[in-house]
C-alpha cells in the first residue's frame, strides 16, 4: 500500500495532510527518512512518525450514526451509500458495512475492512444482540408486549425472546432489543403484533452503543476499549 494512504488509513490525517507531513520530513520507513508519498509499503516495514512507531495494523473501525436517506452498501448506481458519507475516498477501499440498515432507519453502523470480526458479528449463532428505539403508530399494548418478548414465528425464522422497555414520558416508544438481524425484523415483529413502526433508531450492537454526542452522518474510529469489547 502507498505510504500517504497507509497513514491516511491510520488516522494521521487526510492524504493531503500526510503527503505534508512526509514531504516535511517526519516519516521514516525501516529508520530511513522517506519524502515520496506514493512509496509502497512493504507488510513488515518499520514506519515511524517524528520518531514514533505507527501500529501496523491496517484494519479500521468506524462507528457510524447513520442518517435516513442513504443505502447500507459498498456502492449503488443511483442512491447514496453508506460509504459516501466519508471524509475521504482514500477511507473507502476494502470498507463495509457491517449488517444492515433499511434505508429509512438511522443510528448506530459499524463500517470496517475487518472481513473476520464482519463475518463473527454477523454468524447467527452468536446472536449479538441489537437494540432498537422504536416509535410505534400506537402505543405497545401489555399483549403486543407479551408477543414480542415470547418470540414470534416468521416463514423463515423465529425470532428469539425480544426484551421490551418502556421510554419514560414517550408512550409511542418503546426500546426493543432483539437478537437476530432479519430482513425488516422489527418492521415485521411490530406488523405481527398489529402495531406498525413510524421510526427506527439503532441505538446499541452487542458492546456498541450510539454515543449521545454523535451527531446525525458522522463518525468515529472505535476507541480501544470498545474493540477489545467487540472482539
Ligand atoms: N429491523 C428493521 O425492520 N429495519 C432495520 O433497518 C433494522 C431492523
Amino acid at each position: 500500500m502507498r505510504l500517504d494512504r497507509f497513514l491516511a488509513h491510520l488516522q494521521f490525517g487526510s492524504r493531503a495532510e500526510v503527503k505534508k507531513m512526509i514531504k516535511a520530513k517526519r516519516v521514516t520507513v525501516d529508520q530511513v527518512v522517506v519524502r515520496d508519498p506514493g512509496l509502497d509499503v512493504a507488510a513488515a516495514a518499520q514506519v515511524a512518525v517524528d520518531g514514533q512507531a505507527v501500529s501496523g495494523a491496517l484494519e479500521v473501525y468506524y462507528l457510524l450514526n447513520k442518517p435516513a436517506g442513504v443505502i447500507t452498501a459498498t456502492q449503488d448506481d443511483t442512491a447514496r451509500t453508506v460509504l459516501d458519507l466519508l471524509a475521504s475516498a482514500d477511507l473507502r477501499p476494502g470498507l463495509f458495512p457491517v449488517g444492515r440498515l433499511d434505508k429509512d432507519t438511522t443510528g448506530l453502523l459499524l463500517l470496517t475492512n475487518d472481513g473476520v470480526l464482519g463475518h463473527a458479528l454477523l454468524a447467527p449463532s452468536r446472536h449479538v444482540p441489537k437494540q432498537y428505539l422504536v416509535t410505534m403508530a400506537a402505543p405497545l399494548t401489555p399483549a403486543m408486549k407479551t408477543q414480542l418478548e415470547n418470540g414470534l414465528t416468521f416463514a423463515e425464522f423465529t425470532s428469539a425472546p425480544a426484551t421490551v422497555t418502556a421510554v419514560a414520558n414517550q408512550p409511542l416508544q418503546i426500546l426493543l432489543t432483539i437478537h437476530e438481524g432479519k430482513f425488516h425484523q422489527v418492521k415485521r415483529m411490530l406488523h405481527a403484533v398489529g402495531n406498525e413502526v413510524v421510526a427506527l433508531k439503532r441505538v446499541q450492537m452487542g458492546p456498541l452503543r450510539l454515543p449521545s454526542d454523535l451527531p446525525s452522518s458522522h463518525y468515529r474510529p472505535l476507541t480501544a476499549a470498545e474493540l477489545v469489547a467487540l472482539k
